[in-house]
């Protein structure tokens, strides 16, 4: 397994890797991995000759107030991790953006919403980030969980509105045994507040429960799953179109229900199928 820290030998490697003819995966993080990073390696390792994994925590999604300074970090630990996957690449610059950095990429029609209204400027951090890191590691595919919905939904369109030559692959949700998503942030979870936690996909649960069995008014199910939620502030809770993420107004067809909440100062997210029952 190779370590390159500058996006040059990032290139060089992955121009090589491509002359000789072979596929290259590619798993974006912010590192800190657990099963969740864990299981994107997984899923993409048997398809290609190369795996990538880049470690690196983007400051442009973050804005001045978030937590860029306190991110957990553990670049032993995740490149052990990486080692034990069977990654070729770990691409960890501590710099990515090279001076005069200007552009950014932006799908406003996916970014007005969800966590786009507590966290304007993110998704645009986001969208420039993996722009920058798929054209530097030349990857054929590229895996994203679906741990963060409405950053794969961005991702996607991203990729088909530039017509960029990558697929975009989504992984389901790896959770906790209680449920809670993983996430490199649970690790700010203290006392109480890491069961308290588990209200988030208990509530969520309960509403593709629901869908299931027939029930389709969003208001309802949305009231239901408040009273299961034990959570110190509620971003939002809504239920969107899995496409374009406009929260409908009965559920007729798969939509998908997201949460962002805060427990203790920690804020979490998860989201989660809602499937009506086939007609009869
Ligand atoms: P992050 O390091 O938080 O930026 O996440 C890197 C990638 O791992 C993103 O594509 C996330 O959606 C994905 N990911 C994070 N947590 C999970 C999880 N619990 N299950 C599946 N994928 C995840």
């Amino acid at each position: 397994m190779q370590i390159l820290e500058s996006s040059d030998a990032m290139v060089a490697w992955a121009d090589r890797a491509r002359a000789e003819g072979l596929t290259i995966g590619f798993v974006p993080t912010m590192g800190y991995l657990h099963e969740g990073h864990r299981t994107l390696m997984r899923h993409v390792r048997p398809q290609v000759d190369r795996l990538v994994v880049s470690i690196y925590v983007n400051p442009l999604q973050f804005a001045p107030h978030e937590d860029f300074d306190v991110y957990p970090r553990d670049p032993e630990g995740d490149t052990a991790a990486c080692l034990s996957e069977g990654v070729d690449v770990v691409f960890m610059p501590p710099e990515l953006y090279p001076p005069g950095f200007e552009t950014r990429i932006s799908v406003p029609a996916l970014d007005q919403r969800l966590c786009s209204v507590s966290r304007p400027h993110f998704f645009t951090g986001v969208a420039t980030v993996v722009h920058r890191l798929l054209g530097l590691t030349r990857c054929h595919v590229a895996a994203f969980g679906e741990k963060d919905f409405q950053q794969l939904t961005i991702l996607k369109r991203m990729v088909a509105d530039l017509g960029m030559d990558v697929q975009i692959q989504g992984v389901p949700i790896v959770r906790e045994s209680d449920g809670l998503a993983m996430s490199s942030r649970n690790a700010y979870l203290k006392g109480d507040n890491r069961q308290r936690a588990a209200s988030l996909s208990r509530a969520l649960r309960a509403m593709a429960t629901s869908v299931a069995a027939g029930q389709s008014d969003p208001a309802v199910l949305t009231a239901d799953a408040m009273a299961l939620l034990d959570v110190d502030e509620l971003d939002y809770l809504e239920i969107v179109d899995v496409e374009t993420l406009v929260p409908v107004d009965r559920i007729t067809r798969e939509s998908r229900v997201a949460i962002a909440a805060v427990v203790g100062k920690t804020r979490l997210i998860d989201n989660m199928a809602l499937l009506p029952p086939s007609p009869s």
